[in-house]
């Protein structure tokens, strides 16, 4: 079995959010298992070959749509799976994967839609066919639409993951033209989208299944208020929709290991999490560690529920609480939050993207915030129990699969149901009560240090999808 996964962004070598973390991870446990899985991506300027020991090969070719030639070259790393790089400068030189924080880039149509031509290529000249090509969110989404209406390559089977239905890759009808596609695709079972070319769509339709991150946001999306205008084409082909939970990479998350945390500690030795605690709090400015340090991290974008933190700050001031906020995203949160920077002697803010700072967070903090008000699977509460720190989140998405209300028979967590200040702030007190009682909260930080998240269960269920649609491709 051979399988080629195709993403915008891997991780470590290029990440703007959690789709980078399962375009490496979820790679590396299927090919844990035996199979063989190639992975590609594009090749940004922001990616460091010589730190990552990226190479070229001798593989080059032209794609032509727009009207003219783009040279790809191929260039690839081998580190357990064999990554592979397609470079064209005038597509990928840029300081930004999709966009500034001003808006996309104007031709990231033409970006995915010649790098998704380029992956095919690759197929027809290195001779090397995939069993199945796994594909993900709108940049990759047209690789089943020209597998099956350009290439007829009909024998290979595939599966296209959405991440976040919030992006689609929405362009003009003129993109039909742009990208070669044919107006024989511009019609309402295939690519047309409101008199617009809508790549996702394309995805859904033309992929022999369509799988997304957790069970609750695969229902969620067949309904109007999640589906961002697809949940009627998303129920249509529901049955060949499934939600797989993303699982983390348990050798990337880890609190014996993490180079980056003051000091390292299993469920075993867990009060060496409070030390990091208080060094963490002493290095930020912030006082007295007998009181709760709730975090956030996360891109400051409105599905996270920023404004509800945003709104609540006044009385977060208040409690008798830590906070530590790290994040950066749309203009607008980014000002608010350097605004008011050092204002409160109880709230230290960083507005940036500072990995070693997270894994600094998620080892010294109490609890962690997702207010989300969708959540199509959401990493960070994985990475925060896996560090021992208790989640508090809305019912939503793949919070709602993986964190469990304390109020229920063995739960772990606190979750509230509608994303508003009044019960956003109810939680926050239900955790400052939950943590006046050390003996509860030491039990509960080391049950969730002690749950699951690995990829282990979800690895085979992908596995078992691959498996299913290369049979019945007959090969
Ligand atoms: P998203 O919707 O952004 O993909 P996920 O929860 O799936 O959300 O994944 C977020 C990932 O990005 C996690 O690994 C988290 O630690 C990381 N992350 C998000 N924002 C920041 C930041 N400002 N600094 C460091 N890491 C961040």
């Amino acid at each position: 079995m051979k399988i080629a996964f195709v993403s915008s962004e891997i991780y470590p070598f290029a990440k703007t959010g959690g789709l980078a973390d399962v375009s490496h991870s979820l790679p590396e446990a299927i090919s844990e298992r035996g199979f063989k899985v190639i992975s590609m991506m594009p090749l940004y300027k922001t990616v460091d070959r010589k730190k990552f020991g990226i190479v070229p090969t001798d593989i080059e070719f032209n794609v032509h749509i727009n009207n003219k030639d783009y040279h790809f070259k191929v260039y690839k790393q081998k580190n357990g799976v064999k990554h592979y790089f397609f470079h064209n400068s005038e597509l990928f030189d840029r300081d930004y994967l999709y966009g500034t924080p001003e808006g996309d880039y104007p031709d990231n149509d033409i970006r995915f839609g010649a790098f998704s031509y380029a992956v095919l290529e690759f197929f027809k000249i290195t001779n090397f066919f995939p069993d199945v090509i796994h594909t993900n969110d709108w940049q990759t989404a047209l690789i089943p639409v020209l597998l099956k209406a350009k290439y007829n390559w009909n024998n290979i089977g595939s599966i296209h993951t959405i991440h976040n239905i919030a992006y689609q890759g929405i362009f003009d009808k003129f993109a039909i033209e742009r990208l070669n596609l044919g107006w024989d695709l511009f019609h309402m079972e295939a690519l047309e989208f409101y008199d617009k070319v809508n790549f996702l769509k394309g995805g859904i339709v033309f992929s022999d299944a369509v799988t997304t991150v957790s069970p609750t946001y695969s229902r969620e999306i067949c309904t109007p208020e999640y589906g961002y205008g697809l949940d009627g084409v998303l129920r249509k082909h529901c049955h060949k929709l499934f939600g797989i939970l993303n699982g983390i990479d348990y050798k990337v998350w880890n609190p014996e290991t993490d180079p980056h945390i003051y000091l390292n500690y299993s469920s075993e030795n867990i009060e060496k999490k409070s030390e990091n605690k208080e060094i963490f709090l002493k290095e930020h400015n912030l006082s007295d560690p007998s009181k709760p340090l709730f975090i956030f991290i996360g891109r400051f974008a409105k599905q996270k529920g920023i404004d509800l933190i945003k709104d609540s700050i006044d009385d977060m001031a208040k409690m008798r609480a830590n906070f530590a906020i790290l994040g950066s995203g749309d203009k607008l949160y980014n000002d608010f939050f350097n605004d008011i920077k050092g204002k409160y002697s109880n709230i230290f803010i960083e507005v940036g993207y500072d990995e070693p700072l997270s894994r600094k967070m998620y080892a010294s903090a109490d609890f962690l915030l997702m207010p989300s008000l969708f959540e199509p699977c959401g990493l960070n509460q994985m990475i925060a129990m896996r560090y021992g720190t208790l989640v508090i989140a809305r019912k939503t998405g793949g919070l709602a699969d993986t964190v469990k209300d304390i109020s229920e028979p063995h739960g772990y967590g606190i979750l509230f149901n509608n994303p508003d200040k009044g019960e956003f702030i109810h939680s926050l007190l239900r955790g400052l009560n939950l943590y006046q009682d050390e003996h509860t909260m030491t039990g509960l930080k080391r049950s969730v240090m002690n749950l699951d998240f690995s990829w282990d269960a979800s690895a085979s269920q992908y596995i078992r999808l691959y498996e299913e649609i290369k049979f019945s491709k007959g090969v």
